[in-house]
């Protein structure tokens, strides 16, 4: 009964012409229904009735009833339901491209992961997956999940009987979850079978691009996760044209480097920090402004980034891996907090740059309030009582330091 509903049996059809069969305060139920009320992990449709906006679709006691806003709507009146097909589209592609995530991961890490759960909604796609997989698992993962997209395979779903279906050692399902006789069993071509209440495209290359946007681990009910966030179609091929242009810009900053050094740098900093790919772009922008570098004789290049406030955590992680791409280069973060007149500074190096930083500590508490600590690549510390003013006085001190030391 429940996959003979419409949007399993014409997941494409976008508006349709029904009667109201029965109205409960704001939620309606209808003589048909082409509201999707969400399932597998994906989330419920919304659009419009007559030009009133569905708010959602529920699926109570198999019937699908849709949530209203205020209506002065009768039973039997005859009603026009829209879809917001945008939203709707885009999470077929996203459960389809979960499917031959899924799949990828399970031929490459084997079956010691297994589906935790998925999670997908417009903006965001993931799925959480029991074990810890790496990212050398995940890279070769969307590369075999994209080559399966523009291969344009057929997905197309069957209803078996459960006790057959559980025969089939391929078809991935929790069976512990699954108490129908039937079962709904989404094939893709020569890829993957799995049981499924989710909406599919019929063809794989309707996904267009596949991407994985970041990862991270996370403990649930005590038991080692990967959470992996991923985009699908126009999102991903955005994020693949932005990180071109990231790496783009990083070779203008850094021309030395190879390209693969680039490459696997932005992918490092994207990955670790969920795909913020805001951050690395804010830092860029502000190390391309020639008013923030300087290039000494023997090729050094010294870069300053000031923030108001404090010096986000995650730009001082990012501009330690930056430091790494150049042979010779040193970035000075400055955060300064008009309210507490309080300057933060930071200061990160290659190991190519032979500069102490004992001596640098010590040229910076024999001028100001300084108090801080470093190690043998960074020194972080706050100078109190500062002055706008003295971000540039304390920047010229650190390049005179630095010129003083290397070039004489
Ligand atoms: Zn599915």
């Amino acid at each position: 009964m429940m996959f003979q509903m419409l949007y399993y049996k014409k997941p494409y059809l976008r508006k349709l012409k029904t009667t109201i069969r029965e109205i409960r305060g704001n939620l309606l139920l209808l003589e048909d229904n082409i509201f999707f009320p969400g399932a597998g992990g994906q989330a419920s449709d919304k659009g419009s009735l007559d030009g009133i906006e569905v708010k959602e679709a529920l699926l109570i006691d198999s019937e699908v009833w849709l949530k209203v806003d205020h209506h002065q709507l009768r039973k039997g009146t005859i009603v026009e339901l829209k879809i917001d097909w945008d939203h709707r589209y885009k999470l077929m592609k996203a459960h389809t491209a979960e499917h031959l995530l899924l799949r990828a991961i399970t031929q490459l890490a084997g079956n010691s992961v297994e589906l935790y759960k998925i999670e997908i909604k417009k903006d965001s796609a993931k799925v959480v997956i029991r074990g810890q997989l790496t990212w050398s698992i995940l890279k070769r993962a969307m590369d075999r999940v994209n080559e399966w997209i523009w291969e344009g395979r057929a997905v197309t779903d069957r209803l078996m009987e459960t006790s057959m279906a559980k025969g089939f050692h391929d078809i991935r399902a929790r069976w512990e979850r699954i108490h129908n006789s039937q079962v709904r069993v989404v094939f893709i071509e020569g890829v993957d079978a799995a049981a499924c209440k989710g909406l599919h495209v019929h063809n794989t290359r309707e996904i267009r691009m596949f991407h994985v946007k970041g990862f991270h681990r996370e403990r649930l009910e005590g038991l080692p996760c990967t959470v992996v966030e991923f985009l699908v179609d126009l999102d991903a091929i955005r994020e693949m044209q932005t990180r071109s242009f990231l790496i783009g810009d990083l070779q203008q900053l850094f021309p030395t480097t190879p390209l693969k050094n680039l490459v696997n740098t932005v992918t490092n900093i994207l990955v670790e920090n969920r795909g913020n790919v805001k951050t690395i772009k804010t830092i860029l922008t502000h190390l391309m402004d020639p008013d923030n570098m300087v290039i000494l004789p023997d090729e050094t290049r010294i870069l300053r980034i000031t923030f108001q406030n404090s010096i986000p955590k995650v730009v001082m992680k990012t501009c330690n891996k930056l430091v790494e791409l150049y042979q010779k280069v040193v970035i000075c973060l400055f955060g300064y907090d008009y309210e507490k007149a309080q300057l933060q500074v930071y200061f990160t190096r290659s190991k190519a740059v032979k500069v102490s930083l004992g001596g640098l500590i010590s040229v910076l508490k024999a001028s100001t309030t300084w108090k801080g600590s470093g190690n043998d690549k960074v020194i972080s510390g706050k100078i109190f009582s500062a002055e706008v003013s003295d971000i540039d006085r304390i920047w010229n001190q650190i390049l005179s330091f630095i010129h003083s030391t290397l070039v004489g």
